[in-house]
């Protein structure tokens, strides 16, 4: 017999084996001897109680052989003489897109502007150490993407699950935990992704497809309104009949190159604030409801959503245990944003906090048409480079002196490794979205015990927390509106927020590109 059992167990039970065994036996009323095998199917922490419990939902056997599922195979093909497909950027679309085009028959050619994983480590340690920004090397622009030196997080709010699951599995196959399969809020760490993402690149390139480091694309070949071909900044030039534009929502030269040739583009609304970090040791005790963490619990996180002045504001990309990182893409500009060590074993909790903004912000500032939210977000970050402390020293602020309109005199510790300087963060922001964000962060104490509180830090800026461009397409083909041929796809045209929904819209867009070349 199979049967599935929900468990609700302490931290410490949910982490011994021959406990769950014996809260199994229990719940099935049978003697343990009869249990075959068990596999959990899912795992969450339910806090809401003065004890925290560990719910597992658990598939027993019973008095029958344990079936152990298939392995998982991604089905891919040696693609070394296929017809080719181009894709921009190696981040989680751009990979999912070449594996998916491999488990179709066709070669991916990816051109990424950046560096490999390994290499990239360097401009970002330059980055921290020294404040210098390399254009092409950071953490946006490298392999991997925006997702390679992140938390890694795996949450979406896409709700079809097939196609989280594959996403899922395949992050598994190249390397990650299990855990990852049935937790429910999955997250793999920085210390770990670099190893997946060059297991996947050189299986792309054992399969016979190429990727490029250090090609940036530049421009793109039209005739007769569909794509012929690609130019990048060395002058090689790649014919292809269908391209996967998968550049990320910092490529702001792709989005001026599109809009320059008459490509159309669309002005996006977007959200803009700053990264909110408190002691971690701070949150658990507010979540927990403990003094200290359980040992058998993860460091505990917080999602928090208000409505001020008719906009929201909400917390965005929490990272427990993590780290503030300096996320600009060219000098003279600050963007921050956070990352977590698998183990999230850092003495600080940092999470986006960020108000809505839209056309009316955009005009406020004289920033008009397709690439009027680029520049007002460009805007914010040299503002915030110009308030901070020279190179990448960012503007920051106590909390409470914030909404009290006072410059701090002192600053807490902080992971920001470039630095901190005092500063009012009420001139680095637009004053609507300062007026909006100082209500949530009133509102945010009342919702969560110790969230107000004098030893939080806001740092400045938090801006590229989705694209502040769509690139159209049409909804069924995917290909852009105007050009056949040309796929516009996942965070920088619009269409993904995330790793996983980024790399579902790869796979999408490699699917969508193969049905139109093989009907062509
Ligand atoms: C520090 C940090 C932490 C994050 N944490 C998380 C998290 O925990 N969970 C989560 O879901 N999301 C997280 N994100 C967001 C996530 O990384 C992105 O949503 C995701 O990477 C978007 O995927 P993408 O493939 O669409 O674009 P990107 O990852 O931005 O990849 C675009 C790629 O295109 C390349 N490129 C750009 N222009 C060109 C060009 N002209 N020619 C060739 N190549 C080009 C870039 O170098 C880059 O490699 C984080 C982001 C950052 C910066």
């Amino acid at each position: 017999m199979i049967k599935t059992i929900t468990l609700s167990l302490s931290p410490a039970d949910a982490a011994d084996e021959q406990i769950i065994k014996k809260h199994i036996a229990q719940e099935a009323g049978i003697s343990p001897k009869r249990i075959t095998g068990h596999s959990i199917q899912k795992r969450s922490i339910d806090a809401r109680g003065k004890q925290v419990r560990i719910i597992l939902q658990i598939q027993v056997f019973i008095d029958e052989h344990e079936i152990v599922p298939v392995p998982f195979d991604p089905r891919l093909k040696d693609v070394s003489n296929a017809p080719h497909v181009v894709i921009a950027g190696a981040g989680p679309a751009g990979l999912f897109a070449a594996l998916k085009l491999i488990t179709l028959g066709y070669k991916p050619i990816i051109l990424e502007r950046g560096k490999d994983v390994r290499s990239r480590r360097r401009d970002l340690a330059a980055m921290n150490k020294e404040g210098i920004v390399n254009p092409e090397s950071n953490y946006c622009f490298g392999e991997g993407g925006a997702g390679t030196y992140s938390d890694g997080k795996l949450y979406t709010r896409s709700t079809k699950r097939g196609n989280v699951e594959n996403i899922l599995q395949l992050f598994h196959h190249f390397g990650a935990t299990t855990e990852i399969l049935f937790d429910a809020h999955p997250h793999i760490g920085t210390n770990k992704l670099p190893h997946i993402i060059t297991a996947m690149r050189e299986q792309i390139i054992a399969c016979g497809g190429e990727v490029l480091f250090g090609q940036k694309l530049t421009d793109i070949l039209i005739d007769k309104a569909a794509i012929t071909g690609i130019k990048t900044a060395d002058g090689t030039r790649i014919d292809c009949k269908a391209l996967i534009l998968a550049t990320g929502h910092s490529a702001r030269d792709i989005f001026t190159m599109l809009h320059d040739k008459g490509v159309e583009v669309e002005c996006k609304p977007f959200a803009l604030g700053v990264r909110i970090e408190h002691p971690q040791l701070l949150i658990d005790q507010s979540q927990y409801h403990c003094s200290t963490r359980d040992p058998f619990l993860p460091p505990a996180s917080y999602s928090l959503v208000a409505q001020e002045n008719g906009r929201g504001v909400f917390s965005f990309c929490m990272c427990p245990g993590g780290i503030i990182a300096p996320a600009a893409t060219a000098p003279g500009e600050i963007v921050v944003n956070g990352w977590s060590p698998s183990k999230r074993n850092n003495p600080f909790a940092n999470s986006g906090t960020v108000v809505a903004v839209d056309e009316r912000d955009f005009a406020t500032y004289k920033f008009t048409g397709p690439l009027a939210a680029m520049h007002y977000q460009q805007m914010v970050e040299q503002s915030a480079y110009n308030i901070g402390g020279g190179k990448l020293v960012a503007p920051a602020q106590r909390m409470a002196d914030y909404v009290n309109g006072k410059v701090s005199t002192t600053l807490p510790d902080c992971s920001y490794l470039p630095g901190i300087h005092s500063a009012a963060i009420s001139e680095v922001l637009p004053s609507e979205v300062h007026a909006a964000l100082k209500k949530a962060v009133v509102d945010f104490g009342k919702k969560m015990k110790g969230y107000y509180t004098n030893e939080a830090v806001l740092v400045a800026t938090e801006s590229r927390t989705s694209s502040p461009v769509r690139v159209p397409r049409n909804k069924e083909t995917l290909q852009h509106t105007q050009i056949k041929g040309l796929y516009p796809c996942a965070e920088g045209a619009g269409y993904a927020g995330g790793i996983v929904s980024a790399a579902i819209d790869g796979e999408r867009c490699a699917d969508a590109a193969v049905q139109w070349l093989k009907n062509a």
